[in-house]
């Protein structure tokens, strides 16, 4: 490909994977006098087994971590790539709409955008990620192979409802509890607003053919078909069809704030268990940043103003300080944020127990709360809150099964799967985390009273 006249700059996109309110967009797009192109890259296997250790570690790490996998768990399930699918169908569209295009390649991003950016002749990358472990770990391998070719990687970090750079803290001296974090915050941290679609300068013709190309050849694969077809399969029992792309995050938003204004009961309803308004269900939009923290919390200004302020529309911003608060988490605690000991540095309880944890994953526990929960997660990908606190507690502390084993099936499951609020949430409940009163849950009590009547039980697990 020639490299003359001006090259592109690309995006390349991870858990943002929208146009608007993106600060690696904006970023490229200022001064891309050869426009901009978005890369999206998927896993190779997404259904590779679960190995509980980076992938870079030591022989002798991998080896361990291999022996201790959690027996049958794949990397991700086909309906977790079949939604992240229709996310990049949306994004595809955004940037077409914009006048460029977005490359869809498959493999390990440290070998797959370097060359792709050697190829285009780019020399500049911008990415906006979760730096999480591995993503950190992917941010020096690409920067690294860019460098050789004398391009850089601009990492844009704002990934969160208040950004990183805004916090009256260092990341690593963040609190070691939700309460002190939020107190601090409240006072001293800012939520920007979100930032406009940047007018992009559009790729050469010639370059926006090939992303088309290559993208076309990339999602023609058969397992990719085959996670689609499962991302579009609705459960019977499921009161909720969800679709991963932007447009369908946005309707949300629109009908569950202004049409039906549910975020005004949200406080009464939060700890729902059927029905598909209980709660926001923004996760898996939120998850994959199809939509961004700081566009729901500006929709929450927005109501507060034209509509009313109360405990529902407060409690949903406090929700999103949760999230925000696991995403420092995450960063704050590095490889210890998925150990067995947790960040607490205790002895987990955990056996590996396969037997068990084959019954939990199946919903096959004869504990019917647990069952319930564990069959909607199968079958749809989503659980509500509720259920998530029940089923882990009773893995972790009841059946005293390595918490990581858990952590690892939500990460495979759930189509909002987030690194920080996954595992994060599962030290917690595992009393190896952040959780200062070091509960364990009363699994039948939590029916009695979350499930007086029986409906989820029933829906789920009555046969
Ligand atoms: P709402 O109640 O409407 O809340 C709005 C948003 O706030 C959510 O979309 C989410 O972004 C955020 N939020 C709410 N509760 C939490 C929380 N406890 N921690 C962090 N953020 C929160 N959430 C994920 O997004 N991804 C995960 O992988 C994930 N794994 C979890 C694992 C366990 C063991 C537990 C107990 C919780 C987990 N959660 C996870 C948190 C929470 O259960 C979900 O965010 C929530 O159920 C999603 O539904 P919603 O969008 O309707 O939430």
């Amino acid at each position: 490909m020639p490299t003359d006249p001006e090259p592109p700059t690309l995006v390349w996109h991870r858990t943002d994977l929208r146009l608007a309110d993106n600060a690696a967009v904006t970023g490229a797009a200022v001064g891309a006098r050869g426009g901009a192109v978005g890369v999206v890259v998927l896993p190779a296997d997404p259904a590779a087994p679960f190995v509980l250790a980076p992938a870079h570690s030591s022989p002798a790490v991998a080896r361990a971590a291999a022996r201790g996998a959690p027996p049958g768990v794949p990397r991700s399930s086909p309906r977790r790539v079949g939604h992240l699918l229709q996310a990049v169908d949306g994004l595809r569209d955004q940037w077409r709409a914009a006048g460029s295009e977005l490359f869809v390649l498959r493999g390990d991003p440290v070998d797959c955008v370097p060359a792709l950016a050697a190829e285009l002749g780019a020399r500049a990358v911008h990415t906006a990620p979760c730096p999480a472990f591995d993503e950190l770990r992917e941010n020096a391998g690409v920067a690294r192979a860019l460098a050789a070719h004398g391009a850089v990687l601009n990492v844009h970090d704002e990934d969160t409802m208040i950004a990183a750079a805004d916090l009256p803290f260092d990341i690593a001296e963040l609190p070691e509890v939700f309460s002190n974090f939020r107190r601090i915050v409240e006072r001293g941290g800012r939520v920007r607003a979100p930032l406009a679609v940047p007018t992009i300068r559009e790729a050469r013709a010639v370059v926006r053919a090939l992303a088309s190309e290559r993208s076309a050849a990339t999602l023609a694969a058969p397992d990719l078909a085959e996670a689609r077809a499962a991302a579009a399969t609705h459960h019977p029992r499921s009161s909720f069809a969800s679709d991963g792309s932007r447009a369908a995050g946005l309707a949300r938003i629109e009908q569950w704030f202004w049409k039906d204004d549910r975020i005004t009961h949200y406080k009464e309803t939060r700890d729902g268990l059927v029905g598909a308004d209980f709660s926001s269900r923004l996760s898996p939009w939120l998850s994959l940043g199809t939509v961004s923290p700081r566009e729901v919390a500006a929709q929450i200004r927005r109501y507060e103003s034209e509509r009313t302020a109360n405990d529902g529309t407060y409690w949903l911003f406090f929700e999103l300080l949760w999230r925000d608060y696991f995403h420092f988490w995450v960063r704050r605690w590095k490889g210890r944020a998925f150990t067995a000991s947790g960040v607490l540095g205790r002895t987990p309880c955990g056996a590996p127990d396969r037997e068990a944890f084959v019954a939990w994953c199946e919903g096959t526990t004869g504990e019917p709360f647990v069952d319930a929960g564990m069959r909607e997660l199968r079958a749809t990908g989503w659980i509500p809150n509720r259920a998530r606190q029940n089923v882990a507690s009773w893995l972790a502390r009841t059946a005293g099964i390595d918490w990581r084993w858990g952590a690892a099936w939500f990460e495979s499951q759930l189509i909002d799967f987030d690194v920080g609020p996954n595992w994060g949430n599962w030290q917690y409940v595992a009393g190896v985390g952040n959780d200062p009163r070091n509960r364990v849950f009363d699994v039948r009590g939590q029916a009695e009273r979350y499930d007086r009547e029986g409906t989820y039980r029933a829906r789920w697990a009555g046969g």
